[in-house]
């Protein structure tokens, strides 16, 4: 291990890709390495990533941003891992393969059985114990999927030879080389297994879910000690010593360590998130209930609005309608359009999240005419991104005394301009932009490094952070808040269509 470290390497495994930042004692980023992520849809409505491939670019991310810096591992201080939460797989602790691909947290397979236990009358005891509205987002009807897929496909199989875990848990069983099987408090608190208010796995739900406890990793503090790299993979033994869920990482970079404080991350999905503090707060309005972090001594909460799909409908404009070449020429196309031309976008491509939580709502465009071009669709799609968020911050709004007055924005979808000012006008409030939007990756180098001394403190590391740009609500706020009204008929008549 390293006596003398110069940087804390951040790995930020998303929905989309997998990268590997090193951040120096100022915060700053000193060289990254990044892969898209191959995405498969087996069937409409299903989505699977290969484990395999995961941890094969998670290994070359390292090696790749340690040569391009010429870094060695010596050099590194620790290691702080973030994921893409909820999606999870199986796999055998003896050939260390998996047996299936994973399922993604935007995966549909399992609705029926989340409407079975809807009718058995369960989800308000699942809400009760983990915060949580049922819904197939979550892991735990996954892995019961995944389970039966197993005893039926390969009954061979020894129970005993079975791991679970979501993203994390699977690359930390990687990185030490199989030694440690655990998650953190942060994406346990996503499985909708936990009880949250335990912080620990819930015996009825995973009775519930037929998932054997002795399969399940072990749940640990999202900041301390996880486990060391494997000498073998990078010549050294590195620290882990932070986990986060991507969302709950992101909450951490902004500084958002008190109630009232609050980001959105625009993705594959969007993500707003409001730090809840230590005690466990409940929605009154169909928002996740969920660990926002934990040390060893402390668990702070969360509030959170989670829209599946808006990124995601930028990368099917450019891979499945190919309708774009690039997610950022999104941003010409709107300015050119000028206007929308009547054309609403509902991102349902996986049902919709927070606030309607209807798994059976699709995708649509609605109100096409014949003076309709590419550029007004691509405008509509990214009108829908902030329409959505408009919905979530004012639902946050109902949960709260003070109303939201400021928005701290961050990830991939975040960069586009003509998104945020937007954004801004349809919410009537300033969007914020840090200089470095890569927020999620920043958190986990953050909670990594502070949990081996690497900075003084949260409270001087977060101060170094600068803002890249604030976007206030100007002259199209107008049209853009007129245009919330008329979306939101276009979602009513998109709900409920796969039923
Ligand atoms: P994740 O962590 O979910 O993989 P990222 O924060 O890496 O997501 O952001 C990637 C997403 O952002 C992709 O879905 C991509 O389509 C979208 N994106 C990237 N650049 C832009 C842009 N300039 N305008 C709109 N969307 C963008």
């Amino acid at each position: 291990m390293s006596t003398n470290p110069q940087y804390i390497l951040a790995l930020d495994l998303g929905t989309t890709g997998n990268r590997a930042i090193l951040f120096n004692n100022d915060g700053d980023v000193v060289g990254q390495a990044y892969k898209e992520l191959p995405q498969y849809y087996p069937h409409p409505g299903w989505l699977e990533h290969d484990g395999r491939e995961i941890w094969r670019d998670t290994r070359e991310a390292i090696a790749n941003v340690l040569a391009q810096t010429d870094t060695k591992a010596s050099q590194i201080g620790a290691i702080g891992l973030t994921v893409q939460r909820e999606t999870c797989l199986l796999w055998d602790k003896t050939t260390g393969q998996p047996f299936h691909k994973a399922i993604v947290w935007q995966d549909r397979r399992t609705a029926s059985l989340c409407n079975e236990l809807t009718e058995q009358g369960k989800a308000e005891d699942i809400q009760e114990r983990t915060g949580l509205v049922l819904d197939a987002y979550f892991s735990a009807t996954k892995l019961a999927w995944l389970l039966d897929w197993l005893k039926k496909e390969q009954p061979e199989v020894k129970m005993e030879n079975v791991l679970a875990g979501t993203v994390d848990t699977w690359i930390l069983w990687n990185l030490t080389g199989g030694k440690v099987h655990a998650t953190d408090r942060s994406n346990a608190s996503r499985t909708m297994l936990m009880n949250l208010a335990t912080g620990n796995w819930d015996n009825t739900l995973l009775e519930l879910f037929g998932i054997p406890p002795h399969i399940m990793p072990e749940i640990k503090p999202s900041m301390g000690t996880f486990g060391t790299v494997d000498p073998g993979l990078f010549g050294q033994e590195i620290p882990i010593t932070a986990i986060f869920g991507d969302q709950q990482a992101a909450l951490f970079a902004h500084g958002c360590d008190r109630p009232g404080l609050l980001k959105c991350t625009y993705g594959t999905g969007c993500f707003l998130v409001a730090q809840a503090g230590t005690e466990l707060t409940r929605s009154q309005n169909r928002l996740l209930a969920t660990v926002a972090w934990t040390t060893p001594t402390e668990t702070k909460y969360a509030l959170e609005a989670a829209m599946f799909t808006t990124g995601a409908c930028i990368q099917w404009l450019r891979d499945g309608l190919q309708l774009i070449q690039s997610a950022a020429e999104t941003e010409s196309l709107a300015r050119l359009a000028g206007e929308n031309k009547g054309v609403y976008f509902v991102p349902a491509l996986s049902g919709l999240g927070a606030p309607h939580w209807d798994m059976n709502a699709r995708g649509s465009f609605q109100g096409i005419t014949g003076g309709v071009k590419r550029e007004h669709m691509v405008r509509s799609v990214l009108e829908s991104i902030a329409y959505q968020v408009k919905e979530a911050v004012e639902a946050m709004n109902k949960d709260s005394a003070n109303p939201i007055s400021l928005l701290k924005v961050d990830g991939g979808a975040s960069k586009n301009d003509f998104l945020m000012q937007f954004q801004a006008d349809v919410l009537g409030i300033p969007v914020e932009r840090p200089a470095v939007q890569d927020a999620t990756a920043q958190g986990a180098a953050f909670g990594a490094g502070l949990a081996i001394g690497f900075w003084d403190g949260y409270e001087s590391v977060i101060a170094k952070r600068q803002v890249d740009r604030t976007f206030t609500p100007g002259e199209g706020q107008k049209q853009a808040q007129e245009g919330f009204e008329v979306w939101l008929r276009a979602v009513e008549r998109a709900k409920n269509w796969a039923s």
